[in-house]
C-alpha cells in the first residue's frame, strides 16, 4: 500500500494545472484504514510542494502537510480524486472573475466561502476551511493607502486602493520602506514619459504576506510568509531572451510592459482605486503604499542584522551602483575611479569602488556638502566642479592619464561629455544617470576611436544574482547603509521629500518609512 507521504513521485504533475495526470500505474485500490486529520489551521501558499501540485495556498499546505505526516494514509485512488477536486476548485476559483470586478469578487468570494468541496467522500469533508487561510482573511485589512502621482507638476495624493492581489510567482510584501530616488523624480516631473496615474517607489523592503495563486515551491520555500524581503528595480521576468542569458538588467518583459506600460507582465496593473476600480499604473512595484505586489525573482530575503529602512536603498542606489561597477566598469583592484555627482547613486558608486579595491576615487559635485559626506563613504579625492575644471582636476589627481572608470550619474549633456573625457587611454565611461527623454550627448569622435574610449550605458544589476550579493555586502558592513541614507521621513512626507530631492537638498538619499 502506499501512503500519500511516499507514492507520488516527484514530475509525475505537470506545471500546468490542465495537464496534471496522475501515474495510473500507481493507483491502488482504496485501502486506507486512517482518513485525512480534522481541522487544521491553513496557512501557506501555492505552487509544487514535493512533487505535488498545490492549488491555492489553502489547499496546498494542507496536502503537505499530510504528505509530512508519515502515520496517514489514505487510499491512492481517493487521494487523486482529492487532488483533482482541488484543482476544479482553484480553477473555477480563479478563472471566473473579470478583470475589472476581480479584485472586490476574489475578496468577496474568498472571504465568504467555507470549506471547500473536496470531494463527495464524506471523509474528506473533513478536510478544513480555507477562510482562515491567508492573512488578510484573518484580520488583515481589506484596503490599503497609497500615494498616487496623476500629472506633472501636481502634488501626489494619497489614496485608498483595493488590496492588490498578486498573481503567480509574484509576492505581495507589506511594504516597511521605500527610498526617494532621482528617477521618480523625472517621472513626477514629467521628464520621463510614464503611464498615469501611478504609484511610483521603486526601492523597497517588507515583509511577505502572500504568494499569487500556483507560484511554485522553491519560490515560496525561498520567500516564505512573514520574510524579511528587499526588492529590487529591475524586476526579471526571468523567461525572455536576456533573462535565460543572466541578463536581468535588460529584462525585456519589464522593460516592454512596467517601463512601457506600467503594468506587469500580463499586461495588467496591480492596483485599483478603492471603491471606483480606477486602475493605478506601477513605476516598477509602486513602492509608495502600504503594500506592493513583486515578481519574485525581484526579492531577496534580507537577514534581520539589517534594517528595515536602511536597507531600502540596496534595490536601486546600491543596486545600480554595483551594476555599474561589476557589469559595466568591471572595476579591479588598484583601479582609478571617478564618479560625477554623488547623490544617491553616485554616492553608492564610491562605496562599492571601495568594496572592489579602487586605489583613486574621486568624487565630483556642485555642492560642498555632499563632497564632505563623499569623503566619509571612500572618497580619496573631491573636486567642486563649480570652482574647478573637473576634467583637468581627473587628470592631475591620476597623473596626467585619467581614470580607469569615470561614471556620470548626473545625467546632464554637459557631465556626460566631462565623463568621457576624463577617463585614460583605453578607458571606460559608464553612464548611469536618467535625463530628459531625448536627451543627446556629444563625443570627439577622433578621441573615441584613437584612444579607444569605452562608452557605456548602465542600468542596474542584475537582481537574481546581484541582490543576495549586495545583502551580503551590507550585512558584512563593508557597504554602509547608515552612511547611505541621510534622512528618514513618515509616510505622510513622501510629497516633501521629492520636492527637497528636486530642490538638491538631500545629501545621499531618503527613506520614506511606511510600516
Ligand atoms: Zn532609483
Ligand atoms: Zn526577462
Amino acid at each position: 500500500m502506499m501512503g500519500v507521504g511516499t507514492t507520488i513521485r516527484r514530475g509525475r504533475f505537470s506545471g500546468e494545472v490542465s495537464n496534471i495526470a496522475v501515474d495510473s500505474d500507481n493507483e491502488e485500490s482504496e485501502s486506507s484504514s486512517s482518513s485525512l486529520p480534522p481541522t487544521r489551521t491553513i496557512t501557506g501558499s501555492t505552487g509544487l510542494q514535493n512533487g505535488l501540485p498545490l492549488l491555492r495556498y489553502s489547499f496546498c499546505k494542507t496536502i503537505v502537510q499530510h504528505q509530512k505526516d508519515q502515520k496517514l494514509k489514505m487510499g491512492f485512488n481517493r487521494y487523486n480524486k482529492l487532488v483533482r477536486s482541488l484543482i476544479h476548485t482553484s480553477r473555477s476559483r480563479t478563472t471566473t472573475y473579470s478583470c475589472s470586478s476581480f479584485y472586490s469578487n476574489q475578496w468577496r468570494t474568498s472571504a465568504t466561502s467555507s470549506s471547500p468541496s473536496c470531494s463527495d467522500d464524506p471523509k474528506t469533508k473533513s478536510f478544513s476551511t480555507i477562510s482562515s487561510s491567508s492573512y488578510h482573511l484573518n484580520g488583515g485589512p481589506s484596503y490599503m493607502r497609497g500615494a498616487v502621482f496623476w500629472e506633472p507638476n501636481k502634488p501626489m495624493t494619497f489614496e485608498d486602493f483595493e488590496m492588490p492581489r498578486p498573481k503567480v510567482n509574484e509576492v505581495l510584501i507589506k511594504t516597511k520602506a521605500c527610498g526617494v530616488c532621482h528617477s521618480d523624480l523625472h517621472v513626477i516631473k514629467g521628464e520621463l514619459p510614464f503611464s498615469s496615474p501611478c504609484v511610483v517607489g521603486h526601492e523597497i523592503t517588507g515583509e511577505v504576506v502572500e504568494h499569487g495563486p500556483l507560484t511554485d515551491t522553491k519560490t515560496i520555500e525561498r520567500l516564505p510568509l512573514g520574510a524579511r524581503v528587499v526588492g529590487a528595480f529591475i524586476m526579471p521576468c526571468g523567461n525572455c531572451f536576456f533573462c535565460t542569458k543572466g541578463q536581468d538588467d535588460l529584462c525585456e518583459a519589464f522593460f516592454a510592459y512596467n517601463r512601457a506600460k506600467g503594468t506587469l507582465y500580463d499586461g495588467e496593473t496591480r492596483l485599483f482605486l478603492r471603491g471606483s476600480g480606477k486602475p493605478v499604473y506601477m513605476y516598477s512595484m509602486g513602492g509608495l503604499a502600504e503594500y506592493c505586489v513583486v515578481p519574485a525573482n525581484a526579492l531577496a530575503i534580507l537577514p534581520h542584522s539589517l534594517p528595515y529602512s536602511e536597507s531600502a536603498v540596496i534595490g536601486c542606489a546600491v543596486f545600480t551602483a554595483y551594476g555599474a561597477m561589476a557589469h559595466a566598469a568591471q572595476v579591479r583592484p588598484g583601479d582609478a575611479v571617478a564618479v560625477i555627482g554623488v547623490g544617491g547613486v553616485g554616492s553608492s558608486c564610491l562605496q562599492i569602488a571601495r568594496a572592489f579595491g579602487a586605489s583613486e576615487i574621486i568624487a565630483v559635485d556642485i555642492q560642498n556638502d555632499k563632497l564632505d559626506k563623499a569623503k566619509l563613504l571612500g572618497a580619496t579625492h573631491v573636486v567642486n566642479a563649480r570652482t574647478e575644471d573637473a576634467v583637468a582636476r581627473i587628470k592631475e589627481i591620476t597623473g596626467g592619464m585619467g581614470v580607469d572608470t569615470c561614471v556620470e550619474a548626473l545625467g546632464n549633456p554637459k557631465t556626460f561629455s566631462q565623463c568621457v573625457q576624463s577617463v585614460r587611454d583605453g578607458g571606460k565611461a559608464v553612464m548611469i544617470g536618467l535625463t530628459l527623454s531625448g536627451a543627446k550627448g556629444e563625443i570627439d569622435i577622433n578621441h573615441l576611436v584613437r584612444r579607444q574610449i569605452k562608452v557605456m550605458g548602465s542600468y542596474g544589476g542584475r537582481a537574481r544574482h546581484d541582490l543576495p550579493k549586495l545583502v551580503k555586502l551590507a550585512e558584512s558592513g563593508i557597504f554602509n547603509l547608515d552612511a547611505a541614507v541621510s534622512r528618514k521621513c513618515k509616510f505622510e512626507e513622501a510629497g516633501k521629500a521629492y520636492e527637497d530631492l528636486n530642490k538638491g537638498s538631500i545629501i545621499g538619499r531618503a527613506v520614506v518609512e511606511i510600516m
